[in-house]
């Protein structure tokens, strides 16, 4: 394979600092025989979309293998070189034989009760017993991640309700940390938390129903946090389409106006907030710059915003950022990505695996490949 030699502002430092590409892994100290593939810009690593379906198709349903790898090729020119795969209903395995494609952290499919999640996409468990054992099939289905569906609305109720027990979920999620796997859960409203938060979850999506108590809780015990703000902001669709539901309606409505404040709160109390657009379904893929852009609205700094899409979110998955000897996964910028969507959604160019996948049409004065 090439050598290759960087130049440039190299993120989350920015100090500018020269990086070269020995084969498909990173070198802090120059390599014999490197080609110059740049001299100026920003330098990221690779960026992380934390909660992103690879199988769900735009519009609903399984998606077939072309699109799926369309799916991935559209994250991968955005510059998102890591996934943590919310869920799929279909085997997206087949990305991992394409050199050229994003990485990812698979965590099997949803698992819910019946009639209790979006139709198609789970597997339900009918009785709540038996919740742990398909947790540990999920997660020998997965890559260290198991998804439970935590709250969805109870139509014999009309409003969100919890789909579980507590001390199922005691059971469930110790079963899941036995055999080495991570759970999180999907989880809009404020009743399914508490119960979640107590059993040893360890990550929360969504999240629009915290309260002070459950972000407490959540700091005490280090659970991270992927909102998913531009998800949330479909909630208004969602409320408008349930009219024989009015509880449930205004309750959405209510969740999505205090969105920011709600994640605000728990970014300053300490939560760890990663980023993660929802894409699949109802939410189109490459979208991390905007999911970046609405964690600033929440209140994070650019750079903190940056970093729960990249150097944060990395190591919290088990991957490394641009150190010695690290894989050569990395995105090249014009400008500052820090300073907006219009910069951070059009890398210039993303090397992955020491390899040039995507680049953008280049001027004159941009990197020269
Ligand atoms: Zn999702």
């Amino acid at each position: 394979m090439a050598a290759w030699h960087l130049r440039g502002n190299v993120l989350p430092d920015g100090e500018v600092a020269d990086l070269w590409i020995d084969g498909d892994r990173i070198s802090t100290s120059p390599v014999a025989g490197a080609t110059t593939l740049c001299e100026s810009g920003w330098i990221t690593p690779g960026l992380v979309d934390a909660h992103c379906h690879v199988g769900i198709r735009f519009g609903g349903g399984g998606e077939d293998v072309d699109g799926l790898l369309a799916q991935a090729e559209t994250e991968r020119d955005r510059g998102v070189l890591l996934i943590r795969d919310a869920g799929s209903p279909v085997d997206n395995r087949i990305v991992d034989q394409r050199r050229d494609l994003p990485r990812i952290v698979r965590a099997g499919r949803h698992i819910a009760a019946p009639k209790r999640y979006i139709r198609g996409l789970p597997v339900d468990v009918d009785d709540e017993r038996d919740l742990p054992a398909e947790v540990v099939r999920q997660a020998h289905a997965g890559d260290g991640w198991v998804k439970l569906v935590g709250d969805w609305i109870d139509r014999s109720v009309g409003d969100l309700a919890p789909l579980w027990s507590d001390d199922v979920l005691a059971d469930a999620i110790a079963a899941a940390h036995e055999v080495g796997a991570r759970v999180t859960a999907h989880v809009f409203g404020e009743a399914a938390l508490p119960g979640l938060l107590d059993a040893g979850i360890d990550c929360i999506e969504h999240g629009t129903g915290l309260t002070e108590e459950t972000i407490a809780m959540m700091v005490e015990r280090d659970i991270a946090l992927v909102p998913t703000l531009v998800n949330i902001a479909t909630f208004l669709d969602i409320a408008d389409s349930a009219t024989r539901f009015p509880v449930y309606a205004a309750h959405m409505r209510d969740l999505h106006r205090r969105r920011y404040a709600t994640i605000a709160t728990a970014h300053e109390s300490g939560v760890r907030i990663y980023a993660g657009t929802d894409a699949g379904g109802s939410i189109r893929h490459g979208r991390i710059a905007d999911e970046v852009a609405e964690l600033t609205r929440a209140g994070l700094s650019p750079h903190d915003a940056l970093g729960a899409a990249c150097w944060n979110a990395r190591p919290w998955l088990g991957h490394r950022n641009l150190d010695d000897g690290a894989p050569a996964d990395l995105v090249i910028f014009p400008d500052d990505p820090r300073s907006g969507p219009a910069v951070l959604g059009a890398p210039s160019m993303v090397i992955l695996r020491g390899s040039v996948v995507s680049t953008q049409d280049l001027g004159a004065d941009s990197p020269r490949i």
